[in-house]
């Protein structure tokens, strides 16, 4: 049966999203009820062994981030029960929470670089998932800068400094090592040089153009299957050579000059700059995607809005023919080496917690979070809290 759909969603994709625009308009009005993606409810489907699921959880501009797209994040699950996030941009923690995800096996994070569209919702993930089932430490990947502190472990460690309040208010609370975060940095000159190994998954990563030295792109490999995430970056020749073929390549795609000087109200040479130089416009997303033939091209890094994404799928067209998406938040794919099939993560907007685990609830707490005797001296009599259970 699942076959059968993933067979199903392959040709009605083929016939309509993924052709361009014109291609799609000529079908004529047939199709038109067959322009909204079919949905996915979250936690109602298990993964197959051999079978990869990708789900995106912000793909604008920080210019402005909005309710209907935040910034950069990917969640990557794995049939082995393996689960990866690439980046963690501001506002990604609304999109992931609601999916209601077990937080006890969210514990990597790959951050392609430092721009707070990238990273900027890290501290939000580490209180949200450590109170919400993650009972171990967090894993941080990331390319070193320049100097030290334009690095990965910097800011990492920089971040905890500035949340030392809020995880020292939890202590005694919440489990121990879930209050940990480790920064893995590594060399973001290696080229195509392995970052992460275990359990069947090798991720790769080679360096990035965009604004300063320390973007990076990422390949992970797992069962024959092959996920690309690109940096933000102009288009460049690691990238052209070390994300060919793959089953699923994810890069970059900015509005055009034009269309990035209307939505800003700036002059054309920083538009220009922005869109060309340390980023990627539609036609050179086009160029690289033609030269690397993945299995489908996922461009993101946009704005949706119809002007400007009629203006980046024309340009996209100018340059590449093949299997495409201009990604929207909670578009989600079901990678196999047969099919690969796109729909819609449906949720509710008031959602809960998920369920955490008994290894969450019996894991380790340690101390307490005590306040002065000074502040104790302000508690009102009028009111007795019940009694507290024993630990
Ligand atoms: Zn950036
Ligand atoms: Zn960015």
């Amino acid at each position: 049966m699942a076959a059968l759909v993933a067979l199903v969603f392959s040709i009605y994709f083929t016939a309509s999203v993924l052709q361009p625009a014109t291609a799609a308009a000529e079908a004529g009005k047939a199709k038109a009820s067959m322009q909204q993606l079919p949905t996915y409810f979250p936690n109602t489907e298990e993964l197959r062994g051999d079978e990869m699921r990708i789900t995106a959880l912000g793909t604008g501009l920080p210019t402005p981030i909005t309710r209907a797209q935040k910034n950069s994040a990917w969640l990557v699950e794995l049939g082995n029960g393996d689960v990866f996030m690439f980046d963690i941009g501001v506002g990604s923690m609304v999109n992931l929470f609601g999916l209601r995800p077990d937080f006890s096996k969210i514990d990597k994070i790959f951050l392609s670089h430092l721009h707070s569209d990238h990273f900027g919702d890290l501290d939000a993930f580490i209180v949200g998932s450590w109170l919400s089932g993650r009972y171990t430490p967090l894993h941080v990947y990331g390319g070193s800068g320049e100097t030290p502190e334009l690095g990965t472990k910097a800011a990492v460690e920089s971040l905890l400094m500035a949340l030392a309040w809020d995880i020292k208010s939890r202590t005694g609370l919440l489990p121990d090592a879930g209050g940990k975060v480790i920064a893995h940095e590594f060399d973001y000159k290696a080229e195509n040089q392995a970052v992460y190994e275990k359990n069947g998954v090798r991720i790769l990563s080679w360096p990035a153009i965009h604004s300063l030295d320390g973007s990076v792109s990422y390949r992970l490999e797992w069962n024959g299957l092959v996920f690309v995430f690109g940096g933000d970056t102009r288009p460049n020749k690691w990238f052209i050579e070390y994300a060919k073929n793959a089953d699923f390549a994810i890069h970059e795609c900015f509005p055009t000059p034009e269309g990035l000087a209307a939505f800003n109200d700036w002059e054309m040479r920083p538009s220009t700059f922005v869109s060309s130089y340390i980023h990627t416009p539609p036609q050179g997303f086009g160029k690289v995607m033609s030269a690397i033939k993945p299995r489908m091209a996922v461009a993101f890094h946009t704005v949706l809005l119809p002007d400007i994404q009629q203006g980046m799928l024309e340009g996209i067209r100018k340059t590449y023919d093949g299997p495409l998406t201009i990604a929207n938040d909670l578009m989600v794919w079901n990678v196999t080496k047969e099919a690969i099939t796109m729909r819609e993560a449906v949720f509710a907007d008031r959602v809960t917690p998920p369920s955490t685990t008994q290894a969450y609830k019996k894991a380790p707490r340690s101390g307490e979070a005590k306040m002065s005797k000074y502040i104790m001296t302000g508690v009102w009599k009028g009111f007795t809290p019940p009694p507290l259970p024993a630990r």
